[in-house]
């Protein structure tokens, strides 16, 4: 497994709107598109930076995961993505490896990718994601 970049940085936010005009008004940054993943029950905004987007994510259910991070440590970095190019087989590597998934099969996340999530127990605390572009 070797990812070929950062594929975004999710970060949780309490308002979307509000934290859109921070990226764009101060970095000076497009967001591109918004999106409501019912799965997940977030709504998202993306940005481009390079290669790398930021993901931000507003909790749509007080009871989704990201209503539950926000409400256990506020505001901020919720998951790093890897951008890798056969997630069925590095999911399957990474629990050869011992590490803990949360999703043992990919599914279908923002923008179309397929992402799977690694546990942060296994991952010295940072929740990852793995995401493949089949569309690519
Ligand atoms: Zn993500």
């Amino acid at each position: 497994m070797k990812p070929s970049h950062i594929e975004h940085i999710g970060i949780a936010v309490k308002n979307i709107d509000e934290s859109i005009k921070y990226y764009q008004e101060v970095l000076g940054l497009e967001c591109y598109n918004i999106e409501e993943v019912k799965d997940q029950k977030v709504k998202t905004a993306f940005f481009k930076v390079g290669d790398t987007k930021i993901e931000l994510l507003e909790s749509t259910d007080p009871e989704g995961p990201i209503g539950k991070f926000i409400e256990k440590k506020g505001e901020g970095i919720h998951h790093i993505a890897f951008a890798v190019k056969n997630i069925e087989d590095t999911l399957k590597h990474a629990e050869e490896k011992g590490v803990q998934l949360i999703d043992k099969t990919s599914r279908k996340g923002a923008e179309g990718l397929d992402i799977a999530f690694l546990h942060p127990k296994s991952t010295f605390g940072v929740l990852t994601e793995l995401c493949e572009n089949k569309n690519e």
